[in-house]
């Protein structure tokens, strides 16, 4: 295929990284999907594709129309990409806590950008809540909904699962992912199970998240918080409902940023929080296996959407994180 078809074309097919610095600590094989290649910069531009597409196939999006969406980011980015290729107005409602970058980027890319305060989902003024608002009122717009859409999910079925077991050649042992919507390790997890049970599903959450106890003891109950951005959740989405998870492991807020800097200085990637949670993650779940193993997870996008925050020693000393930084 040497032409594509545009932004969309150049979607998904991401390299499967080796980490070597990671797979010689372990004796296991740490291998990372680099989702931040992906033209708007995460893995949540394959979620934006397949959502615009679904509704234009079912006729709920057609010329003229707006796309209204609640988001931290990254699926903001996606879309507004999107939006821009084929003519439709694009409505993004993020909580004014997440990076100044993505409100930028956001705004460079054309999407009408209403910052609101953050609000705990069961709050009727939750940004998801304002967003499915918005789109109901306005003639000839659609609500994204990335969290209960399965659209989503099915991005990752038909194309994350696949590209891994294609890359691995079906040799792997563990897939391992943080979950925001929960799209990415539903889908992933699901096609992988499909194709051989044997392959362990392991669930990387931050602190103040609810969904490590969910997995470990079938309670939704969340402790602490996170300085990372797009991931961790207090409810199970229509995506994540139903996922073949063995397992969870937690990552704190230390160790995210000792791994996304380790990431930075001995891999030469230039990562967010989400990919720290992974890969320390996957460490750990290397070390549970023992060497010779073959992990998988993902790299979900890039640093520069944070520049100002993990990778600010002075915002870091704010955090008491410059420590685990190392700067
Ligand atoms: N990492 C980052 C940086 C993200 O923005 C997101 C999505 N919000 C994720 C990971 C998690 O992806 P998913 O929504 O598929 O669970």
């Amino acid at each position: 295929m040497a032409i594509r078809e545009g932004f969309i074309g150049t979607i998904g097919n991401t390299p499967l990284l080796r980490l070597d610095s990671l797979s010689a600590e372990t004796g296991c094989d740490i291998l990372a999907k680099a989702e931040f290649l992906n033209p708007g910069g995460s893995v949540k531009d394959r979620a934006a594709r397949y959502i615009i597409d679904d509704a234009e196939r079912e006729g709920r999006l057609f010329p003229g129309g707006t796309v209204v969406e609640g988001t931290a980011g990254n699926t903001g980015i996606g879309l507004a990409h999107i939006c821009a290729a084929r003519g439709y107005r694009c409505i993004i409602v993020i909580p004014d806590n997440q990076s100044p970058e993505k409100l930028d980027l956001l705004r460079t890319l054309g999407a009408e950008v209403r910052p609101v305060p953050p609000k705990p989902y069961k709050d009727p003024d939750n940004y998801q809540k304002i967003a499915g608002r918005l789109a109901a009122e306005l003639p000839g717009a659609i609500w994204a909904n990335q969290f209960d859409n399965i659209a989503n999910r099915q991005a990752h079925f038909e194309t994350t699962g696949p590209e891994v077991w294609a890359d691995t050649e079906g040799r792997l042992d563990a897939f391992v992912c943080a979950t925001g919507t929960g799209g990415t390790l539903a889908g992933v997890a699901r096609y992988l199970k499909g194709r051989d049970t044997k392959i362990r599903i392991v669930l990387a959450d931050p602190m103040g998240s609810a969904l490590y106890n969910w997995v470990r003891r079938g309670e939704l109950v969340a402790e602490g918080n996170s300085i990372t951005e797009g991931i961790g959740t207090t409810r199970v989405t229509a995506n994540l409902e139903g996922t073949p998870i063995d397992d969870a492991v937690q990552v704190d807020d230390p160790a995210c940023v000792a791994m996304v800097y380790h990431l930075l200085r001995e891999e030469g990637l230039f990562v967010g929080g989400s990919s720290g949670i992974n890969l320390a993650a996957a460490v750990q779940v290397a070390r549970q296996l023992g060497p010779g193993h073959r992990v998988v997870t993902l790299l979900c996008d890039r640093g520069g959407l944070y520049a100002g925050r993990l990778f600010n020693p002075a915002w870091l000393a704010e955090k008491g994180l410059a420590g685990a930084a190392g700067v």
